[in-house]
C-alpha cells in the first residue's frame, strides 16, 4: 500500500510511512492503493477507482439511535407497574431517560394501581363510618 500523506510505498503492516511518519491511512493527498495523487475531497481514486475514506473516519464510533428501535413500550411494564406499584414507580425512575415509553407504561400501571388502591382504601371508610352508623 501507498502513504496517503506522501505517496511513498509502504509495508502492509507498517502503522506509520517511514518517510513521512503520519499514521496508516492519514492524509488526504495520495491513493492508498495505486500511490497516484488524489484531490483533497475526493472520495474515490481517479486512476484505480480504490474509495479513500480515511481509516479515521471508518473507526469513529456510530452514534446510532437504537432507543427507538428497543423501546417498544411493552404493555407488560404497565401489568408489573399495576400488581407491584414500588417497582413500577422504581422502573419508571430508571427508565425515565433510556426507555421513556416502557418507563411511562411502568409508571402508569403503578399510577392506576395507587388510585385503585386509595379509592378502595376510602370506600372501605366510607362503609365502616355507614355501618357503625
Ligand atoms: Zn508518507
Ligand atoms: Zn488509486
Amino acid at each position: 500500500m501507498f502513504c496517503r500523506n506522501c505517496g511513498n510505498e509502504m509495508n502492509e503492516n507498517a502503522a506509520v510511512c517511514i518517510k513521512c511518519g503520519f499514521a496508516r491511512g492519514t492524509g488526504n493527498s495520495y491513493c492508498p492503493n495505486c500511490g497516484k495523487e488524489t484531490g483533497p475531497n475526493a472520495a474515490f481514486c481517479v486512476n484505480c477507482g480504490c474509495a479513500l475514506t480515511s481509516i479515521s473516519a471508518n473507526e469513529r464510533p456510530r452514534h446510532e439511535p437504537q432507543l427507538a428501535s428497543v423501546d417498544e413500550g411493552n404493555i407488560g411494564w404497565g401489568v408489573l407497574g399495576f400488581f407491584i406499584p414500588i417497582v413500577g414507580l422504581i422502573l419508571f425512575i430508571v427508565w425515565h431517560d433510556s426507555k421513556p415509553k416502557s418507563a411511562k407504561l411502568a409508571g402508569k400501571g403503578a399510577l392506576i394501581s395507587f388510585v385503585i388502591g386509595i379509592a378502595l382504601y376510602i370506600l372501605l371508610i366510607i362503609l365502616a363510618v355507614v355501618l357503625a352508623v
